[in-house]
């Protein structure tokens, strides 16, 4: 019975190893120091690439974040409420549905480009509508399963604000429409 003790000691001492190997690196990501909001409630952390219309090209930059009584002080009511609280704005109420000038459309949160006037088009619902974003960097999307249905939500990449829905009867060839919020948006020439 002495190599059962020697074998069982063994794979202890080999449990004790492997532990001691792997816990410490599952254990890594909370170990992120210096990421925390700065005390002016900057917030600001987490490098992510976007596409910069003005750049031609890709930049570097860091994802905002902030709590929603920060945003409420920052934004009007109507951007807020969209934006924070998931929010629609009223169909041909927004600056945007019938707006028609060569230029960007950024994130009301953060300036993040997000859609072109080259990618508008006339969808007849009453909000902006696009083919597609700047890239798929600079948005993101999830599903959101409210009003009893599927859809799939957009959100600004860099801030996450909601900024509208993206739905599958969109012009040929890619078929999308990105339904967006005015108010979550400002343009730019
Ligand atoms: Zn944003």
């Amino acid at each position: 019975m002495k190599i059962f003790r020697y074998l069982s000691g063994g794979i202890l001492l080999i449990f004790l190893l492997f532990g001691a190997v792997v816990l410490p690196g599952a254990g890594a990501p909370e170990q992120k120091e210096g990421t925390v909001s700065s005390p002016e409630g900057e917030g600001a952390k987490d490098e992510i690439q976007l596409y910069s219309v003005e750049k031609r090209g890709w930049i570097m930059t860091r994802k905002i974040y902030k709590t929603a009584e920060e945003w409420k002080r920052l934004l009007s009511p109507e951007a807020y409420h969209v934006t924070e609280k998931q929010g629609t704005e009223r169909a041909f109420s927004g600056a945007y549905w019938d707006h028609h000038e060569k230029g960007v459309y950024r994130c009301i949160r953060c300036g993040n480009d997000l859609f072109t006037s080259d990618t508008k088009f006339e969808s007849g619902t009453g909000w902006p509508s696009f083919r597609t974003p700047v890239s798929e960097k600079n948005i993101d999307t999830r599903i959101d399963r409210s009003l009893f249905r599927e859809r799939v939500e957009v959100l600004c990449s860099r801030c996450g604000a909601h900024l509208g829905h993206v739905f599958k009867d969109g012009p040929k060839l890619a078929g999308l429409r990105y339904c967006i919020n005015s108010v979550a948006l400002m343009f730019g020439k």
